[in-house]
């Protein structure tokens, strides 16, 4: 007998994630891979299997999945954030693909109610709606801008006035390959654009120094602030006269277009329940 395909069902929303130890998907232990009969030997996880004990996707399936009658989900994102950086603003879009549901007319505003409700603080969704399996290439083949914030700390004297007429221009930075990234991408050296947008003193914890910019898809923004050693040129310490930078915190402000502009967000259709049930 052959096996039927799964039917599937496709959220569509977006997400704030407003703490810095929250990774985007499931955090498998490298050693045993969450593998159910190798992971209780595992002394890596000790048993546990994953290196966090949730994500934005659990957070968000738990809720989702059990809604729908089913466990299994697969989370799209348009790109992810690092483990450590905060993402506010409109939220970033993602998809939630449900496999295997056995219901299909949950109540998406009473679950995007509910998953607000048991992270406030730490997780929020907005817009959540039925979409179809086409809009997962979409958001994850388009490319995005993004708006960050960073705080810094800074060694020797910024130079101000140099600043100032760098200010909304639009700076063409050499990137090459991060060592943090090296083993999972290709060593090149990448052109992309950034814009700073502001650079200020600030008091207390989140100082003493915050910078907001905006950057093309695909840049390194932790290392444009630090400059890793010259792998970025110019870094932001070069553009502040030679000085060193380092990113003590940074958290994405939007998440925007190719070209830095802000996003029309996608008109959740008023749709009947199950819309998107696919193969
Ligand atoms: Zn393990």
């Amino acid at each position: 007998m052959q096996d039927r395909p799964q039917a599937k069902l496709f959220v569509e929303g977006r997400y704030k994630k407003l703490s810095r130890d929250l990774p985007q998907t499931v955090f498998f232990c490298p050693e045993c891979k969450g593998h159910p009969r190798r992971r209780k030997n595992c002394t890596k996880c000790e048993g546990f299997g994953k290196l966090s004990r949730e994500s934005v996707q659990e957070l968000i399936g738990w809720v989702l999945g059990k809604a729908c009658g089913t466990r299994k989900h697969k989370f799209h994102g348009a790109g992810r954030e690092d483990v450590d950086v905060r993402m506010l603003g409109r939220g970033r879009p993602f998809i939630m693909e449900l496999v295997g549901p056995r219901i299909l007319d949950a109540n998406l505003a009473e679950i995007e109610a509910q998953i607000n409700d048991r992270n406030a603080g730490r997780l929020e969704v907005e817009g959540l709606h039925w979409t179809e399996k086409e809009r997962v290439r979409v958001i994850k083949e388009t490319p995005n801008a993004k708006a960050y914030r960073a705080g810094l700390s800074i060694e020797g004297e910024p130079d101000l006035g140099k600043l100032e007429g760098l200010i909304g221009t639009r700076i063409t930075l050499a990137q090459k390959t991060p060592e943090r990234v090296a083993h999972r991408r290709a060593d090149l050296t990448r052109e992309r654009w950034i814009e700073l947008r502001d650079l200020r003193a600030v008091e207390g914890e989140e100082g003493p120094w915050q910078v907001d910019l905006v950057t093309q898809h695909g840049t390194y923004v932790k290392e444009f602030i630090s400059g890793e050693g010259g792998k970025t040129d110019p870094s932001l310490g070069d553009l502040l006269g030679g000085v060193a930078c380092a990113c003590l915190w940074l958290d994405v402000l939007e998440i925007l277009d190719e070209e830095g502009a802000l996003m029309r967000l996608p008109k959740p259709r008023p749709s009947a329940a199950g819309f998107g049930t696919g193969l």
